[in-house]
């Protein structure tokens, strides 16, 4: 069985005044931990605790915000020497800029160089495998160069993900291709993120996909689609029972 938890769904801020996690989600195979999607500020501890330390070697990078890659020098500093490296995941560009500015102060201690992290670099720009799995990656609609992606079974679909994106129709569709669909919503819209009224009106076109929203403030909004529900710290969804 194939799932994906939720490990934390705030702002960097969040953390540090609330010390709730940012954000970050993480794949299990037969309730194993097989790969971390985002490592953002508090993760570290929300990961150690929710997964009992069970951290897992990949990690897939969508973007270089605070809330998404914040926790991972730590990550990458406190990982065991004697344990399999670190592979880290995802779009040449963001993968440079990580590396260059989040990861700046391990190049120099050598921790962050090739001899205790692999660096997998989208092929064609575009394609990942890791897990078993298949990520077709897409680029977001957001204010930093930020990838969202597909998730792949074989040839089947099976999570779809915008990362942080306002809404862009075509975005949408293309998660909705999936019948698990992950976005990130406010609620107000923005050019970084899709209001849950937008999130709203698209899911209500989209029934055969189940729709969960990575929101950053607590709110009173809502939905009218009965196939969208806010996403919490801590919650699991079934992505696949045949694997
Ligand atoms: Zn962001
Ligand atoms: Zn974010």
């Amino acid at each position: 069985m194939l799932t994906i938890q939720c490990l934390g769904t705030g702002r960097g801020a969040t953390n540090f005044k609330t010390g709730a996690p940012s954000t970050a989600y993480v794949i299990k195979h037969s309730g194993k931990p097989v790969l971390l999607i985002d490592c953002g500020a508090g993760v570290g501890r929300s990961a150690s605790t929710l997964l009992e330390g069970s951290l897992p070697a990949d990690i897939y990078l969508s973007h270089n915000h605070a809330d998404h890659t914040g926790d991972l020098p730590l990550y990458i500093a406190t990982w065991p020497s004697d344990a399999e490296k670190i592979r880290l995941f995802g779009h040449n560009e963001v993968l440079k800029i990580v590396r260059n500015h989040r990861l700046h102060e391990l190049e120099s201690l050598g921790l962050a160089a090739d001899k205790a992290v692999h660096w997998n670099p989208a092929t064609n720009g575009q394609t990942i495998e890791v897990a078993g799995l298949t990520l077709q990656l897409f680029k977001s609609a957001h204010n930093y160069l930020c990838y969202g992606f597909v998730m792949y079974n074989n040839t089947r679909p099976i999570l779809g993900w915008t990362a942080d994106s306002r809404f862009e129709r075509e975005i949408y569709e293309t998660v909705a291709t999936a019948p698990v669909a992950i976005v990130h919503g406010r609620d107000a819209p923005s050019g970084d993120h899709a209001s849950f009224e937008e999130i709203d009106e698209f899911c209500k076109q989209r029934q055969d996909t189940e729709f969960y929203v990575s929101h950053y403030e607590s709110s009173n909004f809502s939905f009218a689609a009965a196939n969208v529900s806010l996403l919490d710290t801590g919650r699991e969804i079934v992505l696949d029972n045949s694997f």
